[in-house]
């Protein structure tokens, strides 16, 4: 039997096995043996790691692409995350009627991406609520986002009247109802933000962390409680999306707890455990739930560490750095971070923290596969995909926004300089991105499918 292709002289990142020296054989896009060093494999292309560290491709279940661009962000996008060793994204989808938009994002995403990418739903609407399984089955959508942080005057702003508690529950029931759906939420207590910020404002303050202060984790934790009870109540599964602080942790833990009660995803971003409220990006790193305080960098990590997060997304925003380039208030929300991800794991948790590899990679690709319906995802198994990274642990490099491939021209991590970086990235057995450039190959045939989780 002709393998399309051998990857040998690798340390294989193998299910609770570790790192295993070895060799990897893909046909037809997928892991088709796993073998010993000394076993010959008959390939039409070999591929030699060099003793090197081969990880399953990140999955990053947060995105924003169409952010930025919108008719060209999948082409940016998607590269910016290749390059990052990202091999499959979950982007958001909102529009007034899905049934009638959906297409159209569907095809142009096809025809740009470089990597496999699936979307979630934003639901904002009672009409989203009423048309959630049609929408859901008939193009393969298992996952939505609510935003509780548009409700009232902060939702008329951008045009949504029917985001409330009530929508909140309506759309826990409804996703209830739809085998293998998760609700992911944004929880912040927007109400009670101006109350806190008018006096930050009005002091002259101008520093991201009044931008912490306006919208303290409490706010977070509040909504938490809120979305985890109702869930219970309605017998949804619920995703606690982009969470940042341990307040909002602990609540989630302590709803855990209640016996008998439907599951609670928890995601947390790569800023949450890498920047605090004094790095000197600035408005740079301004995003909501605002980037906290060390204490809760620390409690990210023994969330990753004890298996309280689920997933890592990289709530990636690519805009421009004039939108951003403006005192903390005014400064756009959000910042480019897919490609990141596997670089600031390595870096903060394997080498600063010694968190293992296997746990670093079970929230940046195996849970994502399996929270979110992705069974060919996930893992480096015989029959998987082969999305795979090579990474070199010991390469340094610093962050340059220049060579990150997105539409945005910034980074919050510019001229940082991290330890552990990808050097070849792998979508079903191809090689998309080499020594941090993309493939001419990849640029001409963006080659990325649609990944249908219902
Ligand atoms: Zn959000």
């Amino acid at each position: 039997m002709t393998l399309d292709l051998v990857l040998k002289n690798a340390r294989i990142l193998l299910p609770q096995r570790g790192l295993v020296p070895g060799r990897i054989g893909v046909r037809a896009g997928r892991i088709a043996v796993i073998a010993d060093e000394a076993e010959a494999l008959d390939a039409r292309e070999t591929i030699d790691c060099e003793g090197r560290v081969v990880l399953p491709g990140v999955i990053d279940p947060h995105v924003h692409f169409g952010f930025g661009s919108p008719e060209t962000d999948f082409e940016t996008e998607s590269r910016n995350a290749a390059l990052g060793g990202t091999t499959s994204v979950l982007s958001f989808h909102r529009s007034k009627d899905i049934r009638d938009s959906f297409a159209e994002a569907h095809d142009r995403a096809v025809s740009q991406s470089c990597i496999d990418f699936g979307f979630h739903f934003g639901l904002t609407s009672h009409l989203h609520v009423e048309t959630l399984r049609e929408i859901s089955e008939k193009f393969g959508v298992s996952s939505y986002k609510l935003y509780m942080m548009y409700k009232g005057a902060a939702g008329l702003a951008k045009g949504f009247t029917d985001i409330d508690d009530g929508l909140l529950y309506a759309a826990l029931r409804e996703a209830a109802a739809i085998p293998g759906a998760v609700l992911g939420v944004h929880c912040e207590n927007v109400e009670v933000i101006p109350l806190l910020r008018d006096p930050l404002r009005a002091a002259g303050r101008d520093d991201l962390k009044a931008w912490n202060e306006q919208s303290p984790d409490f706010l977070e934790a509040e909504n938490v409680h809120r979305v985890c009870y109702f869930a219970g109540k309605t017998g949804a599964t619920v995703n606690i999306v982009h969470l940042s602080s341990k307040e909002a942790l602990d609540e989630v833990r302590r709803h855990r707890r209640t016996p008998g009660r439907p599951p609670i995803h928890v995601e947390t971003c790569p800023h949450y455990l890498f920047l605090n409220d004094e790095s000197p990006a600035g408005p740079y790193a301004k995003v909501n739930p605002p980037v906290r305080g060390q204490a809760d960098v620390e409690a990210m990590w023994e969330g990753v560490l004890d298996g309280s997060v689920t997933t890592i997304g990289s709530d990636h925003v690519p805009r421009k750095r004039s939108t951003k380039d403006k005192d903390i208030w005014s400064a756009s929300n959000g910042f480019p971070g897919t490609g990141m991800i596997l670089p600031i794991l390595l870096h903060e948790g394997y080498h600063r923290r010694g968190v293992p590899l296997e746990r670093l990679m079970q929230v940046a690709s195996g849970n994502a596969a399996q929270s979110y319906n992705m069974p060919s995802k996930g893992g480096i198994e015989v029959g998987k995909d082969a999305d795979l990274v090579v990474v070199d642990l010991d390469l340094e490099k610093t962050v340059d926004a220049a060579v990150l491939e997105s539409y945005a021209d910034y980074s919050p991590y510019e001229g940082m300089t991290l330890k552990g970086w990808p050097v070849r990235t792998l979508v079903r057995g191809r090689t998309v991105a080499l020594d941090g450039k993309i493939t001419e190959d990849a640029r001409r045939e963006p080659g990325g499918r649609y990944l249908r989780r219902l």
